[in-house]
């Protein structure tokens, strides 16, 4: 199993957390801070994409103030057809090169066709560094065929370290055996995840740029759905919060890219470098950080 890089950042963000309560104003004004600066980077002009897909958008688990919307989500699975297009003709605009390609959900194992999504994604994008994001639940049920895959495909596994009991030495071992790359998401110290949620404001009465200017998932949460390109996956998902809820946040033509329309990457680069009219739900200076980790009761208060 190849080792993971030292990541100074994380380090010392993990260490923070350790002696500071996540749920302290302090840590509050630390993170919103820290949000800025590193929103700051990612706000930079693009030469490279980082790309996303939601293999699926329902999940195995049921974590309250989930980002994904997974606990409120109808079962939805990646359309293979469409997302065999999509990647043609993003490969075509990036000439097969991308900072990196994330197969993420709700829980990506719970895809039939999971295999078939690693295939596509390493045969046209070679040299990308292409992962998948889960909560770790099925990872040992994985048959070896699918092992195999991620070894062939050159797939690093990226765990979120969720307080569940789950083994994570018999993960190791298999990605070792199959010489698979295996990460904790925020590095191989971070601590048990606690859940930070990031209010959506039911009137949209927020200022776009305020909200878009300590917006963390600029540029490293695009999402691809569908023929369509999201800046986020708030946006991406929000038809499943709406029809749970019964609420009408809005997902106007502003808010997403149609990709068999795109002629050149800087036309997806422009997208990315402005607010979304849809950034005026986003209550991102209301963020509350260190939610104990617990089941979502599917209560609206858990996003709002
Ligand atoms: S494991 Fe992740 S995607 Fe699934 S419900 Fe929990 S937070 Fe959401
Ligand atoms: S809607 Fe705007 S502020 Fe909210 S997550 Fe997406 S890009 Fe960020």
């Amino acid at each position: 199993m190849e080792k993971r890089a030292f990541n100074i950042l994380e380090f010392v963000r993990n260490t923070i957390v350790k002696i500071i309560p996540e749920n302290s104003q302090f840590f509050r004004w630390m993170t919103l801070i820290g949000l800025k600066i590193n929103a700051r980077k990612h706000h930079k002009p693009l030469k490279s994409l980082v790309m996303g897909v939601y293999a699926t958008q329902h999940c195995n688990l049921n974590c309250k103030c989930c980002t994904a919307f997974s606990p409120i989500a109808e079962e939805e699975f990646l359309n293979i057809e469409t997302y065999k297009k999509d990647m043609e003709k993003l490969a075509k605009l990036t000439e097969n090169k991308l900072t990196s390609f994330y197969v993420s959900g709700g829980e990506p194992l719970l895809h039939p066709q999971i295999l078939e999504i690693f295939n596509v994604a390493r045969e046209l994008f070679p040299k990308t560094m292409v992962n998948f994001m889960t909560n770790g639940l099925l990872l040992l049920k994985m048959p070896e065929i699918s092992w195999e895959n991620c070894q062939k495909n050159n797939v690093t596994i990226s765990v979120s370290r969720y307080p569940i009991n789950i083994d994570i030495n018999g993960i190791k071992e298999k990605s070792n055996k199959y010489n698979v790359k295996f990460e904790y998401i925020g590095g191989d110290d971070v601590p048990v995840k606690s859940m930070w949620k990031y209010p959506l404001d039911l009137e949209g009465k927020q200022s776009l740029k305020t909200s878009y200017n300590i917006c963390s998932q600029i540029n490293r949460c695009i999402t691809m759905k569908d023929g369509l390109i999201y800046a986020c996956n708030t946006i991406a998902g929000i038809e499943h919060f709406n029809k749970y809820f019964n609420t009408n946040l809005e997902v106007l033509s502003g808010d997403v890219l149609k990709l068999h329309e795109v002629k050149k990457l800087d036309e997806i680069y422009e997208y990315l470098s402005t607010p979304k009219p849809f950034c005026r739900y986003c209550n991102r200076k209301g963020l509350i950080l260190g939610i104990k980790y617990g089941t979502s009761k599917k209560e609206i208060n858990e996003w709002t």
